[in-house]
């Protein structure tokens, strides 16, 4: 597994960290013996939203610290295990800005571990607040460690939890990718790296997102047929999400309403800025994210999407989640109108989102029950792309064609890629091993995406191609 480090000077609410990541399973505690210490690092399994990575808390390294060396005797000890992971979540106080010893880790950080990811997490944010400006202040203040964007994180409340998961998915998969261990021609992976970061036994979990009075709540219900969610005119009545697990066609649904994507950059206090960060949670928990357009407005504003949902549609690819478009009150057009919102849409969808082609975009009226059906085949149609998982043989049959298709810009720098394979599933990750030291080109890493997408039909999917080289 992966394995992240903890960091930062003493009281800044490592152990809290730590405690909340492992949800309080029993951590292993192991001596690690160096010399003349021997100091407790603990060392526990972490599960945040899909992610699953191994985490180690220094905190246990403090107690030799003196206050005139931040990590004190203990730094060769902690620079040691730091060497060994791949992340680093470097802890500062929000309260305190950057506190000289926080200065001190930094210098550390880089000596020690040049080149590692390192996320700067200000701890006990939910003491600041966000009206008054005081944690924006922090976070300008802790961009200045040059670690990049600092998250806001509460230890001890859970707030933050979801931006962490998102800064710690890029390090986490890039790991996963490096696993990838090249055995023979047609079996080239080492599938125990394949999904480690996905729990497979969780059931389909569909979110169902949407601008407030959009119609969710109603769709909700339709899909259960019963009245378990409160529904009403007010925007913003349905505050927290509410998570229910139904049944279609045999197979077990998480369903998750939202309280409606705001920005975030929406002057939004109070009790529906917490309803966000669960709409974020959720929708990184999504595997498929259902996106509810009212029909309605689309005809009065002239266009599909407003920039919130394109926001939210955009995001969702780029989360690697599967998108299902879902218009809604089509029972508020007449004749013209609804052929005019079912010709326009998709075309109108494709030009806002262009990285993934052919995403399904399905007609309903939740308040009359009408396309519920239609909508659940093309979730579950969709899900079941974006498990699938392609034999390398027959990728590799697949390969051999598709090369001698395509038009090498320059015939004589035309990569050689000697075999492809799909590394990973949800959402389907192929790999391109290429003969020497040559790039593939974006208009060839678009083209094999494509050609993907036609000939398994994949269409919807957000696929991913990474090349790797080979000797
Ligand atoms: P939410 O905020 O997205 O959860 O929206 P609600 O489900 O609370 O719906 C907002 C309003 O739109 C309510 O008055 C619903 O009755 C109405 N509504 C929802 N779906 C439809 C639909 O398919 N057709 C029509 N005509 N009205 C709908």
């Amino acid at each position: 597994l992966p394995t992240v480090m903890i960091i930062g000077r003493p009281n800044v609410g490592k152990s809290a960290l730590f405690n909340r990541l492992i949800r309080r399973r029993e951590a292993l505690v192991y001596n690690t013996p160096n010399d003349h210490v021997t100091r407790d690092i603990r060392d526990g399994i972490a599960k945040l939203g899909d992610l699953r990575f191994r985490v180690l808390d220094s905190a246990g390294l403090e107690a030799e610290a003196s206050s005139g060396s931040v990590l004190g005797r203990t730094a060769a000890m902690t620079g040691y295990v730091l060497a060994k992971s791949h992340c680093a979540l470097f802890l500062i106080d929000a309260r305190d800005g950057i506190h000289p010893l926080d200065l001190d880790v930094g210098k550390w950080l880089r000596k020690h571990a040049p080149g590692m990811k390192t996320i700067v997490v200000m701890n006990k944010a939910e003491l600041l607040d966000n009206i008054t400006g005081s944690l924006d202040a922090a976070a300008g203040e802790a961009y200045t460690l040059g670690f990049g964007d600092p998250i806001a994180l509460s230890a001890e409340t859970g707030f933050g939890l979801a931006e962490l998961c998102e800064a710690l998915r890029p390090p986490i998969e890039d790991y996963v990718l490096q696993k990838i261990k090249v055995l023979d021609e047609y079996t080239c992976v080492d599938s125990s790296y394949a999904d480690e970061n996905i729990d497979s036994k969780i059931p389909l979990q569909l979110a169902i997102v949407g601008k407030p009075n959009v119609g969710k709540s109603t769709l909700l219900n339709a899909l259960l047929q019963e009245n378990r969610v409160l529904v009403g005119p007010e925007a913003g009545l349905t505050r927290d999400s509410i998570r229910v697990e139904f049944q279609y066609e045999g197979r077990n649904i998480y369903l998750v309403d939202t309280a409606g994507w705001l920005e975030r950059t929406k002057q939004d206090k109070g009790p529906s800025s917490l309803s966000i960060v669960q709409s974020r949670k959720n929708l990184m928990r999504a595997h498929v994210v259902a996106l509810v357009l009212d029909a309605e407005k689309i005809l009065k504003a002239k266009r599909s999407m407003n920039h919130a949902e394109v926001v939210i549609a955009r995001r969702t690819v780029e989360e690697g989640r599967s998108l299902v478009v879902v218009v809604n009150k089509m029972d508020l057009l007449n004749a013209k109108q609804y052929d005019r919102v079912v010709n326009a849409v998709p075309e109108e969808i494709q030009s806002v989102i262009p990285q993934v082609t052919g995403i399904p975009v399905v007609f309903v009226s939740a308040l009359e029950g009408k396309g519920r059906t239609a909508m659940m085949r093309q979730v579950v149609d969709t899900y079941e792309k974006w498990c699938c998982r392609l034999p390398t043989a027959r990728l590799n049959r697949w390969l051999r064609k598709v090369m001698s298709r395509h038009s090498w810009k320059d015939q004589s720098a035309q990569p050689k890629i000697k075999y492809f394979t799909q590394v990973k599933a949800r959402p389907p990750t192929f790999v391109a091993f290429v003969s020497g030291k040559v790039q593939l080109s974006d208009s060839d890493l678009r083209f094999l995406t494509k050609s993907l997408k036609e000939d398994f039909d994949l269409g919807g999917i957000p696929l991913r191609v990474v090349q790797r080289n080979v000797p």
